[in-house]
């Protein structure tokens, strides 16, 4: 069952087009990331998705409505979650509040309180420091809370920006472990990233994305494999 579909999809800033008509689909349980250079297009993607820029043509789908241009807290009430890149935590509010947001289109209190009590074994981190403001943890932590939060709406398909930025090398392979883990529990993940080798490495199906449009796409293990893609984003002579 196709969960996430773009068909055609376009987005211009002014008169620039920064998405070019692209086609995209993730399946009910993937995990599919969306690779490329800086300024390729990707977040711009993500944003059209979630309704936080207007579109210029072309659809998305998702569970098989048209939800173009829906506003993204609409989308999170039928389980659309996204983690933008930058974080965007409220840095006033302790973690726990952080958290407790990431729910508010819930009211099932009882398990409110025991996914937030899932969300602290994930993140052992997120628990020790959850009287703690948001704006005082470091870039990783505050990271792991903005995924944390998502993850409280009990999301069918999350959307992640570039997860790993800015994170040390540890940190980073932190992250990617928490989104297979994510993955394994039946959460549809859509992911974009500029870390492509280890994006690879856990996904399923990949999309490489250059200047606006999709150039490449398959099995995340195919993709891996390919010379043009082990030579432009893997860092490997052809
Ligand atoms: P990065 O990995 O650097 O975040 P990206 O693939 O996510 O890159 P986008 O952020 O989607 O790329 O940007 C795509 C293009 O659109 C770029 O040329 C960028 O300069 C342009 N762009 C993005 N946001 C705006 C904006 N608000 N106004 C004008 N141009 C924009």
């Amino acid at each position: 069952m196709t969960l996430l579909e773009l068909a055609g999809l376009e987005v211009a800033y002014g008169g620039i087009k920064a998405v070019k008509g692209i086609d995209l689909a993730v399946e009910k349980g993937e995990l599919v990331c969306l690779i490329g250079a800086n300024g390729a297009g990707k977040t711009t993607t993500l944003k059209a998705i979630c309704g936080m820029v207007p579109t210029h043509g072309g659809a998305v789908r998702y569970q098989d409505r048209d939800i173009t241009g829906t506003p993204s807290y609409r989308l999170v009430e039928r389980g659309l979650a996204m983690v933008p890149e930058g974080r965007g935590i409220f840095r006033q509010l302790t973690v726990a509040e952080n958290l407790a947001m990431g729910a508010f289109v819930r009211n099932d209190r009882e398990a409110v309180r025991h996914d937030l009590e899932v969300i602290f074994e994930l993140f052992p981190r997120l628990a020790e420091r959850r009287s703690q403001p948001g704006g005082t943890l470091s870039g990783g932590e505050q990271q792991m809370l903005a995924i944390g939060r998502a993850m409280m709406s009990r999301p069918k398909l999350l959307l992640l920006d570039e997860p790993s930025m800015g994170l040390a090398p540890l940190l980073v392979q932190k992250i990617f472990e928490t989104v297979r883990k994510i993955s394994a529990e039946g959460v549809t993940i859509l992911l974009i990233e500029q870390n492509a080798r280890l994006a690879l490495e856990i996904a399923n199906r990949a999309y490489v994305m250059e200047t606006g449009t999709i150039t490449l796409s398959g099995p995340a293990a195919e993709l891996l494999a390919d010379p043009k893609v082990r030579e432009a984003y893997l860092g490997e002579m052809a």
